[in-house]
């Protein structure tokens, strides 16, 4: 192990695209209280032992090796992170390091009501809440539980105690919840939300299909007929997201169409799993392990080689195209999203 003199690396994570990876997500659990139609299987999911799972001190030693590399900007998400015990003091420890400079948390929301004073307390501002209806019935058919509410009553209170921007992440599935794609789309007439329709990729063994896919240009298409969506300048934590306002609006509307128009180019993201693998693309499998050297007494240099092994091999694009069969054998739970 090396002391504090090893000396700063920084903006090591340039990849053969000269692609800067400075954004890393972190999936902290892979135990969720929803079972989302598009997430989970059929049946029983097989869960990670304890021990299988990284332990807050070893993503925290992996997430100071990442700052060292480069890593500015850190998304703590799961399964849902806020099943995990600890996770807000995991969240503390993340924003009071002075080298990042955005930590963020991707919830179903479930547990906002009660947690939302202490995750702000802990310094986090900015949100995203997944919520795939607004009618509560719906919700309860594509999250297999009668939450909605709670969920609702959640990003109240996150509005209210002052998270900015809240993002509110949904997954349109025709037939299921695409009557309420304009209803999404009013939500940000009135209210400060950033609306996000993601486009279904899919990942691992869930209970939709391609078939159930729909791409953004036709939600696009579908939104306008509320007005003209007027293109929002991105900035640096736009990540992947096309941002649009309608007119008049107080929130935004986002598209984020890994599959119709896919931003590879612009990728900035690792990404750690639960059970402590580096996958440097959501789409694919490739994954450097971690966990063993972690484990096995490995140096931070031994570990930071494994981010670097990670960035060199990172493909160009994905290449799943729109409406085709999963491609991706591992549960999106334990990679985060
Ligand atoms: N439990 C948290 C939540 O619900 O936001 C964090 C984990 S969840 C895996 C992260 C995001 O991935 C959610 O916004 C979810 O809707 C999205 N997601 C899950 N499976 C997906 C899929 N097959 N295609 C597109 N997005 C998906």
């Amino acid at each position: 192990m090396e002391s504090d003199k090893t000396p700063p690396m920084d903006k090591e994570l340039v990849d053969r695209e000269k692609r800067h990876l400075n954004y890393l997500r972190i999936s902290i659990t892979d135990r969720c209280n929803l079972r989302c139609l598009y997430c989970a299987p059929e049946g029983r999911i097989p869960k990670l032992k304890h021990n299988d799972i990284l332990s807050y001190e070893e993503i925290l030693r992996l997430v100071n090796i990442g700052v060292r590399l480069g890593i500015r900007k850190i998304r703590i998400t799961g399964g849902e992170p806020l099943v995990r015990k600890g996770a807000i003091g995991l969240l503390r420890q993340l924003t009071t390091m002075p080298e990042l400079e955005d930590v963020s948390l991707t919830t179903n929301g479930v547990m906002l009501v009660p947690k939302a004073h202490q995750i702000f307390a802990a310094g986090i501002r900015r949100i995203n809440v997944s919520l795939d209806s607004l009618k509560r019935e719906k919700y309860a058919q594509i999250t297999g539980y009668d939450k909605f509410e709670q969920v609702w009553s959640g990003i109240q209170l996150a509005r209210k105690i002052g998270f900015a921007p809240i993002k509110i992440n949904i997954v349109a599935l025709r037939g299921i919840n695409d009557d309420e794609i304009l209803d999404f789309g009013r939500l940000s007439l009135e209210n400060p939300f950033h609306i996000r329709f993601i486009e279904y990729m899919p990942i691992g063994n869930s209970r939709t299909s391609s078939r159930d896919q729909i791409l953004t240009p036709e939600i696009q298409e579908r939104i306008t007929s509320l007005g003209k969506l007027i293109p929002v300048g991105n900035n640096l934590n736009d990540g992947p997201a096309r941002r649009y306002r309608l007119e008049g609006a107080r929130g935004e509307i986002g598209f984020i169409s890994a599959l119709s128009q896919h931003f590879c180019a612009r990728c900035n993201r690792l990404r750690l799993t639960a059970d402590g693998r580096l996958r440097a693309c959501l789409l694919s499998d490739h994954h450097e392990p971690l966990k063993q050297l972690l484990r096995g007494g490995a140096s931070d240099d031994q570990l930071a080689e494994i981010f670097r092994l990670a960035v060199r091999q990172k493909a160009a694009r994905h290449h799943l195209s729109c409406n085709e069969l999963s491609t991706v054998k591992d549960q999106m739970q334990g990679i985060g999203g």
